[in-house]
C-alpha cells in the first residue's frame, strides 16, 4: 500500500487521475425573461459548454513544453521590427521574420525533447496527496 512520504496518509491518488478528475466539462442551459420596446415579455434562452478545472487538478496538470512557441514569438517580432525600423518593409519582415522564426521553434523543441520527455516520464510517476497536498515520485 502507498502512503504519503509527508505525513503518512493513505489517501494518495496519481497526478494524472487527479488531473483527469478535476477536469470537468457540462453543458449549461439558461433562461430570461425581457420586455421589448413595444411592452411584450418574451423569454430568451441561452445554452453552451463550460469547461472548469479545480484548483488541485491545475496543480497536478501535465507539463507543458511551452518553450518553442515562446522562443518563436520573440524571434518573430524582433525580425518584424527589426525589419520595418531598418526600412526592409514591414510585410517582407514579417513573413522572413515568420519563416526564420518556426526554424527557430523547432531547434529549441529538438534541444528540449529530452528534458521534455524526462518532466513527462516524471509526471507518470508522480503522486498526490490529498491530506497534505505533498506530490512525490514513486
Ligand atoms: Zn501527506
Amino acid at each position: 500500500m502507498i502512503h504519503c512520504p509527508n505525513c503518512g496518509s493513505r489517501g494518495v491518488r496519481k497526478s494524472k487521475a487527479v488531473y483527469e478528475q478535476g477536469i470537468s466539462t457540462g453543458s449549461y442551459r439558461s433562461g430570461s425573461t425581457y420586455t421589448s420596446s413595444r411592452g411584450r415579455v418574451g423569454f430568451r434562452s441561452s445554452s453552451g459548454t463550460s469547461r472548469r478545472i479545480s484548483a488541485v487538478a491545475e496543480r497536478n496538470a501535465p507539463p507543458q513544453n511551452d518553450l518553442p512557441g515562446k522562443v518563436g514569438t520573440a524571434v518573430w517580432i524582433s525580425i518584424t521590427v527589426l525589419g520595418t525600423i531598418s526600412n526592409a518593409g514591414f510585410l517582407g519582415s514579417l513573413g522572413v521574420g515568420f519563416v526564420v522564426a518556426l526554424i527557430a521553434a523547432a531547434i529549441t523543441a529538438g534541444k528540449t525533447s529530452a528534458a521534455f520527455n524526462a518532466k513527462l516520464a516524471d509526471y507518470d510517476r508522480t503522486w498526490y496527496c490529498r491530506q497534505c497536498g505533498d506530490q512525490f515520485l514513486i
